[in-house]
């Protein structure tokens, strides 16, 4: 086989066999085929797409260009999670906690925040001493032994996506269905999910911007889950506003701590039962319609107990961090500067750009621009309303924590514009607009309330 043939049967539009994909991952990660063909072939497939078949294939042999970890000597079933990325989604750190609570054992590789999104090792690694770099054997003794570990992701899992991805990102071959899906479903399949719930953000401040692109995303990831045997749930939620109030890493550690207090903002409380709710429907495999609402009520009796907060004292101690930044969250890393930023004018909360948001927050440190930039932990913002809010003039919009005046005034004119305020009055945006699931689970219940 040529990588040549490969690149111009694709580029002609004609359908590649399973024997050609592997050929031409296998080849591309081993270093057998060069990055300018590589850029082709992706090229080819941008412009050309995949259809299911060739996408499976493309999945799975991401999947096995590398490790695949077995966890069913440590884990009765792997649920995993995934979020699309956005702004003030720190919902890994509150629902992997409740679920653990809820007697369903979790073990999540995450990643690192880049741009405008952010990231959930980033976020603990606001809390001092806490190891997201752990070996394989740490990993599972972990989830054995405390029902719950959140790492970062081991390099010989995917590395054909590791090694795609970097090249996707300056070739401009990033936007693609399929090369996005097979993307994220080779890394689920990698670290061991036998179910995954996809979170798949639609919004200003989301990866997709429009519901119809972000449906199609999700079926095509279901079906791949489905057609290799893994339950998985697709849920579509807003990301026009971002979720909760805190944007930047430590700031996120607190809310996310007051939320497992049971004081959260209402929006990020109800996400994290629906999201947590539907890990438990795939964890006990029950097809049942009244099960969701069922497992919801389970979720947010961890919360009210305070069992999920305590998992997550757990999951920090066991992961070398400083309990004590979750007891008194204010022992975590404090922003230098505070400033206010206040409505200008009566109105109604018509739009809160979340991507502007999360710019800003990048603009004071809390995000990297490039891989491999360090980030400041203190730094960020809180989002005082919400889309559909009454204000009034001179109420605060965002409380911004600094550390430098210069990246301060950066983020203030940035934030600006961020919010527009109508005359008349507007309405609160859904929290999730879509299930879509693999199996003939009962949809309807996509809201706590
Ligand atoms: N996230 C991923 O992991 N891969 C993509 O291609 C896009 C988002």
């Amino acid at each position: 086989m040529h990588a040549t043939e490969i690149i111009a049967k694709k580029r002609d539009g004609l359908e590649l066999s399973t024997e050609e994909i592997d050929f031409f991952v296998n080849s591309y990660t081993a270093g057998d085929i060069p990055d300018y063909q590589a850029s082709a072939w992706l090229m080819a497939v941008f412009i050309q797409g995949m259809n299911a078949r060739e996408t499976r294939d493309l999945t799975m042999a991401m999947a096995h260009s590398g490790e695949v970890l077995d966890l069913s000597d440590v884990l009765p079933v792997s649920i995993d999670k995934h979020s699309s990325g956005g702004v003030g989604d720190k919902t890994s750190l509150i629902v992997l906690p409740l679920v653990a609570a809820c007697g369903v054992p979790v073990a999540k590789m995450s990643g690192r925040g880049l741009g405008f999104s952010g990231g959930t090792l980033d976020k603990l690694e606001s809390i001092k001493g806490f190891r997201v770099e752990l070996t394989q054997e740490e990993f599972k003794r972990n989830a054995k032994q405390y029902g719950i570990v959140l790492a970062g992701q081991s390099g010989n899992l995917a590395p054909a996506d590791g090694k795609f991805y970097a090249l996707r990102d300056v070739t401009a071959t990033v936007p693609s269905l399929p090369l996005i899906a097979s993307s994220i479903m080779s890394k689920k399949i990698a670290a061991g999910a036998d179910g995954i719930v996809l979170d798949v953000k639609v919004g200003l401040g989301a990866f997709m911007t429009h519901i119809n692109e972000a449906e199609q995303l999700a079926h095509i990831m279901v079906d791949i889950g489905q057609s290799v045997g893994r339950r998985v749930v697709a849920l579509l939620s807003d990301m026009n506003q971002p979720l909760g109030n805190a944007v930047g890493n430590a700031l996120e550690v607190a809310e996310a701590v007051d939320c497992l207090r049971r004081s959260g903002p209402p929006d990020l409380q109800e996400h994290c039962l629906v999201v947590a709710a539907h890990m438990l429907r795939l964890a006990r495999n029950d097809h049942r319609p009244e099960a969701l609402g069922e497992y919801v009520a389970e979720a947010a009796d961890r919360l009210s107990s305070g069992a999920g907060l305590e998992k997550f004292r757990v999951l920090v101690k066991a992961q070398g961090g400083d309990v004590s930044m979750i007891d008194d969250t204010s022992k975590l890393p404090q922003a230098s500067i505070k400033e206010i930023m206040a409505a200008p004018h009566d109105g109604y909360v018509l739009q809160i750009n979340a991507q502007q948001v999360g710019v800003a927050s990048v603009d004071l440190g809390a995000g990297r621009e490039r891989k491999g930039d360090a980030v400041d932990h203190a730094v960020g913002l809180l989002v005082h309303i919400k889309v559909g809010d009454t204000v009034t003039r001179g109420e605060p919009f965002f409380t911004i924590y600094a550390n430098d005046r210069e990246r301060l005034a950066r983020a203030k004119e940035r934030l600006e514009n961020t919010v527009v305020l109508s005359d008349n009055p507007t309405a609160p945006l859904p929290a999730f607009y879509n299930t879509i699931s693999s199996e003939n689970f009962d949809d309807a219940l996509t809201s706590s309330r």
